[in-house]
């Protein structure tokens, strides 16, 4: 459901409170004229109170029933806050989970070029044990004189591959315009680094029922990613994924910088699953294996890495993709770092 307002207080049930006494402190906030936001824990019931800051103080919330703690949420972001959630999310893609333990091995074209390319590319990366199929139909690129990818076509051509393969599809909304086909299509809607603080475009996914990795821009702080990601969230979209791709800074011996710090800032602020995508942020093949497992030790749920049958004929992204035939070598590492640190592939 959407959240009309901002979330001030957060109402802790205590462990052996009753669905009742939850209820009831739901009630007494709706006859405040304020709004509940409740998420269940395997522990303890959180409830988010909405409304005004002075209305809200005025209700002896405390002594209400089952309730054990009653504390204001400071930081400016709220829904995605690490206090508001009891447990971390896990993200249900077609069968395929990301966040607590279950770590997601996104793999696939920069962008969707042919549909041979696209179609070996899915089944080398789905056999080399992938469990979603990343590429784009429409390409945010710098120069507007290059491709910019096949648009509704490749939309089309990754429905193919997702039919023979069945990997659940991750692909590039850009444009407002194109949501009712790209959220058609997807199964994971990908906001890209540059719309990041695209606010219409956040606001549209967040009414949208497929989960959203929100891409951090080059220039964005951790903060402002996550101010994005409530955009999405208050509009009744809990689905998020948060993805960490390099950010810009002085070293050029690297296309980004990737942020590694990032990750354990990100997972202790948030519930949302934060996964890397360490191509964009190498830009060269050679380091991504590296910063792949650098990310995964650092704690991520997931990598996004792109890969192409032959690479030098890349129409985007060429110095960074991995050959196919490279790819299980690449999946076989991970794996045994993912499973080395009591996770799984989800
Ligand atoms: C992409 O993943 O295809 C992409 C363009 O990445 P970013 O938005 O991080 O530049
Ligand atoms: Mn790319």
């Amino acid at each position: 459901m959407a959240v009309n307002g901002s979330p001030e207080l957060l109402i802790v049930m205590g462990a052996s409170a009753t669905p009742e006494q939850v209820d009831e402190v739901v009630a007494r906030l709706a006859e405040a004229g304020a709004h509940a936001h409740v998420t269940p824990g395997r522990e303890a019931t959180v409830i988010g109170a909405i409304g005004e800051r002075e209305l809200l103080a005025t209700l002896p919330l405390e002594g209400f029933p089952g309730v054990e703690q009653v504390l204001p949420i400071l930081k400016p972001y709220k829904l995605v806050s690490r206090e508001i959630a009891p447990d971390p999310t896990v993200i249900d893609v077609r069968g395929r989970r990301i966040g607590d333990g279950y770590f997601g091995l996104i793999a696939g074209p920069c962008t969707v070029e042919y549909r041979e390319q696209t179609l070996e590319t899915a089944r080398a990366v789905k056999a080399a044990g992938a469990t979603m199929l990343r590429g784009g139909a429409f390409k945010p690129r710098t120069s507007p004189y290059t491709f910019q990818g096949l648009g509704v076509d490749g939309l089309q051509i990754l429905e193919e591959a997702r039919e023979e393969t069945g990997l659940p599809l991750v692909t590039e909304l850009m444009d407002p315009r194109h949501v009712e086909e790209v959220v058609e299509t997807a199964d994971v809607i990908q906001i890209g680094a540059r719309n990041m603080q695209n606010f219409i475009l956040l606001s549209e996914v967040g009414k949208a029922d497929k989960p959203v990795l929100l891409k951090r821009g080059p220039s964005a702080s951790v903060e402002e990613l996550l101010m994005a990601a409530e955009y999405v969230v208050k509009e009744g979209n809990a689905k998020v994924m948060l993805c960490e791709r390099g950010i810009r800074t002085f070293e050029r011996s690297t296309r980004y910088t990737l942020d590694i710090g990032a990750i354990p800032v990100l997972k202790l602020e948030t519930h949302l699953p934060v996964i890397v995508d360490p191509s964009h942020a190498a830009g060269r093949r050679d380091l991504v294996p590296a910063l792949a497992r650098a990310a995964t030790a650092a704690g991520a749920d997931g990598i996004i890495v792109e890969a192409h049958p032959q690479p030098d004929e890349a129409l985007c992204d060429g110095p960074q993709l991995i050959p196919t035939a490279e790819f299980a070598a690449f999946a076989e590492e991970i794996r045994r770092l993912v499973t080395l640190l009591g996770k799984e592939i989800g």
